[in-house]
């Protein structure tokens, strides 16, 4: 177990836990504490990022290549402007925010003022109502602990790792490394499992984690490009490789888990799996539940185990996407984890794969070993 002291009203308590997750935070006192490194991907640019209540649109600068009166309204808007890149979010109801880079001998004081605030975000809005309601600049950094686990301690969010903004994914990696401690532990109390399934967590977030960082550090290094010539160079190369492309999302950055709970050698094990909605307007994950789940594709592919919910796709609401995801990976099982990662694939029965999940989740060191 682990013993936590901490301050309450200025006396000293202790509490003790079998095991302690620490979500403290960039500056992460455990994280101190137990002496653990950051890995540093070697980015580090300060920002001023400014939040507003706004009544009534934006108005936007020409942009190369958006024809005029394009509505961007509602979408975040990356300015890779050398004269001072800028971000533009729109928020809840009347929120905006904007995120302005910091130039070479710009003092972050000075540059949150009030007045120097006001000038900055006034030309954005110089007709229209609007309350500045937060400033405050931010060093955006690319950061990855070295250790994720000391014992019985996990560190979890911006306490494990710290990504550039330019993809939104900093709170959902947090996110993501709960979900993968949350079932894990849930699993070990509840149902029996290997504690030692928990020595997983880093192995399966931390190649997440630094694929995603690694490509909001890139993106950070062509946004906040200052050179005039070099960011015409950008612009040029940008679109020719843009050209018939499709979009890419931040889904696309995400990789599958390799190594850990996963049936890996199986068809789309370790990617996360789909989350349609159905014909009646539920999420799929409404209609089946968040434990483990094991798809197949009609009545006739056996598959049942304890502690796993048995969902027939064919008879889903009318929708074709859990099929399509099952011939589009050439299998007629898959079966699913709390955290809705895919465990593994197989054709025509699904019980191996249950065998193989028990293995994996009660006899999980020797499956290692
Ligand atoms: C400008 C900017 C824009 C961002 N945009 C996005 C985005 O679009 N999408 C996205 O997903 N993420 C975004 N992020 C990242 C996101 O905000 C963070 O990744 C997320 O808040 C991290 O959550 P956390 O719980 O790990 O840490 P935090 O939110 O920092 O929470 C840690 C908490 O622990 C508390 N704490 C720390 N030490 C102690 C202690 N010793 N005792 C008691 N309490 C303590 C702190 O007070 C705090 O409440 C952005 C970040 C910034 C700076």
């Amino acid at each position: 177990g682990v013993t936590v002291s901490y301050d309450e009203g200025g006396e000293r308590q202790t509490a003790s836990a079998r095991w302690v997750i620490a979500c403290d935070g960039a500056r992460s006192t455990v994280r101190k504490a137990l002496g653990v490194d950051l890995d540093d991907l070697d980015f580090e640019e300060p920002w001023l990022v400014v939040d507003a209540e706004v009544q009534g649109p934006v108005s936007f600068p020409p942009i190369a290549g958006v024809p005029e009166g394009a509505d961007l309204q509602r979408l975040s808007v990356m300015m890779c402007d050398p004269v001072r890149p800028a971000t533009v979010v729109p928020g809840r109801r009347d929120h905006r925010r904007w995120e302005f880079m910091l130039l070479p001998g710009e003092d972050d004081k000075a540059m949150s003022a009030p007045d120097k605030v006001a000038e900055l975000v006034g030309a954005w809005m110089a007709d229209v109502p609007h309350e500045i309601v937060r400033a405050a600049t931010y060093r955006f950094h690319g950061l990855v602990a070295h250790r994720w686990q000391v014992g019985n301690v996990f560190l979890a969010g911006d306490a494990a790792h710290q990504t550039p903004p330019f993809f939104g994914q900093g709170m959902c990696h947090g996110l993501r490394d709960v979900a993968n401690l949350a079932w894990k532990m849930d699993a070990v109390i509840n149902a029996g499992a290997s504690p030692a399934i928990l020595d997983t967590y880093q192995r399966e977030r931390d190649p997440h984690v630094r694929a995603v960082i690694g490509a909001a550090v890139a993106a950070g290094r062509y946004i906040c490009e200052l050179d005039p010539d070099l960011a015409a160079a950008r612009d040029t190369r940008i679109r020719e490789e843009a050209r018939g492309k499709q979009g890419e999302t931040a889904h696309d950055l995400i990789p599958a888990i390799r190594e850990g709970l996963v049936l890996s050698g199986t068809s789309g094990a370790g990617a996360r799996f789909v989350q349609p909605v159905l014909a009646d307007g539920s999420k799929l994950d409404e209609c089946t539940g968040d434990g483990w789940r094991l798809f197949v594709r009609d009545d006739t592919v056996p598959g049942e185990a304890g502690g796993v919910t048995r969902v027939v796709a064919a008879a889903l609401a009318d929708n074709q996407a859990i099929a399509s995801w099952l011939d589009q990976h050439g299998v007629d099982a898959v079966l699913v984890r709390p955290d809705h990662y895919v465990f593994g694939t197989a054709s025509d029965s699904g019980e191996d794969l249950l065998a193989a999940r028990a293995a994996r989740l009660f006899d999980y060191k020797e499956f290692t070993a």
